[in-house]
């Protein structure tokens, strides 16, 4: 399968040089060059198949000519092998036609980690076969630290660092990074915000002498295989209530739509969709891009469900580009406008071609309240605030009540204890694996908030690019 840069001016590549790439160096995101398709026979076969045999199945098709191809199904086995649930992504049913799809069985409890356990022996193979080295460096207010350590720890050909400012995590999430104990794992805290981690990070990358001496690579969603991995769970939650014999909705709460871009791929891939229902908290640039057509940057408003706190949808670009026909000197113009003013309007055929598919809502923090304590009431299950953004939305959304809706449930409620208990009365235990979290010993090292300390720290610390 070769790949295409959304702003058309990157050379094409092949899976394993977008896997280690990341970005495309137009500044574009990758997209395979056609659709893979699915019948409705090829659907129906994968019906009794299990959560690895499944991915192995979806992914195939976009890792033609790549190393991981041979001996797929032993990767996904491999990957999925730590979830703590038999089913992997099971389906909790809290109405008629209305389901959950638990995506937190993995090990650090967020959704994250059904593509980045995957990605991670990616990584590895394609590293090992090459026989080089990368250098990951990332920043991170929550979740995707945790589980990108998770996915690289012990890892031979891949040394990661890890940037959080200091104080400022919760205690859970800190801890699932800082507890790891492997060598090629270094968690530094910076005395600063997530925005000065971010900012140096991105100063590693713009130094293209440091870049090339660590061969630093990224694995933050901007990366196709990460998309590429998610896709089977819409899939695997589609077949699970109907599809393909009949369409689906899915609520996505989402922040960057790098998750629900991954359900719009298994849509182009013949997944019979009625629906993409977008679930934004109070920072809804997406629900207001829906409502008008116009993509406008606000401030970043701290919430009960930091991880959708976002200004920017990087992953929208990817949409873009497939309403504006694969267009890419247009999206280019889109991004240097939207870079230029903070904002640009999308054309209204595009606009109304999105609307076909794609709906949005918006939940504010007293409205995530009020649901997680009556999903409670109504059913029993906790849900953690970012699902509950979803079953908002998908409930606003008052689709036909003849379609199955399916609402993601991206973390699992014990990481976000404060706000589950706030509106239940119940504090939400960690799961077995991780009960004694508080004991364990924390290794992390605390560097002042200055891009030479920190870049002299990872050369000092990186085995060798
Ligand atoms: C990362 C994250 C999201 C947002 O995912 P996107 O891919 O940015 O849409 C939602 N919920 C949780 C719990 C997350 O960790």
């Amino acid at each position: 399968m070769r790949y295409i840069s959304t702003r058309g001016r990157a050379p094409e590549l092949g899976f394993d040089d977008v896997l280690l790439a990341g970005l495309a160096n137009d500044g574009g995101l990758y997209l395979p060059a056609a659709w893979p398709q699915f019948s409705k026979a090829d659907f129906a076969a994968m019906a009794g198949l299990d959560y690895p045999a499944l991915a192995a199945r979806v992914i195939a098709p976009f890792v033609v000519g790549s190393v991981i191809e041979k001996d797929l199904e032993d990767l996904t086995r491999q990957a999925y092998s730590s979830f703590t649930h038999k089913a992997v992504a099971p389906l909790k049913q809290l109405g008629a036609n209305d389901w959950l799809v638990e995506l937190f069985h993995g090990p650090t409890l967020a959704f994250k980690d059904y593509a980045l356990q995957a990605v991670g022996l990616m990584f590895d193979r394609v590293l090992q076969a090459r026989g080089s080295r990368i250098t990951i460096v990332g920043a991170t207010s929550g979740d995707t630290g945790s589980a990108a350590i998770e996915a690289t720890k012990n890892r031979a050909a891949v040394d990661i660092f890890i940037l959080h400012p200091e104080g400022r995590t919760s205690d859970v999430q800190r801890r699932q990074m800082t507890t790891v104990s492997a060598n090629n794992v270094h968690n530094i805290a910076v005395k600063g915000t997530f925005d000065d981690c971010q900012d140096m990070v991105k100063a590693m990358f713009a130094d293209a002498s440091f870049r090339a001496d660590m061969n630093l690579s990224a694995v933050n969603s901007i990366n196709w295989a990460r998309i590429m991995a998610q896709v089977v769970y819409y899939i695997w939650a589609g077949l699970a209530v109907g599809a393909p014999h009949r369409p689906v909705a899915f609520s996505v709460p989402t922040g960057n739509f790098g998750n629900v871009f991954a359900g719009y791929v298994a849509h182009r891939m013949g997944l019979p969709v009625a629906k993409f229902i977008v679930g934004s908290n109070s920072n809804d640039i997406l629900t207001r891009f829906f409502e008008t057509g116009a993509m406008t940057m606000e401030g970043v408003q701290p919430t009960l469900s930091p991880s959708m706190d976002i200004q920017v949808s990087s992953n929208f670009e990817r949409l873009l580009f497939e309403s504006l026909g694969r267009d890419g000197a247009a999206v280019a113009r889109l991004m240097d406008q939207s870079k230029q003013s903070g904002s640009y309007t999308v054309p209204d055929a595009a606009y109304k071609e999105m609307l076909k598919l794609f709906t949005g809502a918006r939940l504010d923090d007293a409205g995530t309240k009020r649901v997680i304590g009556e999903v409670y009431a109504g059913t029993g299950e906790l849900i953690d605030p970012h699902s509950a953004v979803g079953v908002h939305a998908g409930r606003a959304a008052r689709l036909d009540p003849a379609i199955p809706r399916l609402t993601l449930a991206t973390a699992h409620p014990a990481k976000f204890p404060a706000a589950v208990e706030a509106a239940t009365g119940v504090h939400p235990p960690l799961p077995p694996q991780l009960a004694d979290l508080f004991e364990r010993t924390e290794r992390f090292t605390t560097l002042p908030n200055d891009l030479d300390d920190v870049k002299k720290f990872v050369r000092s610390h990186a085995r060798k690019a």
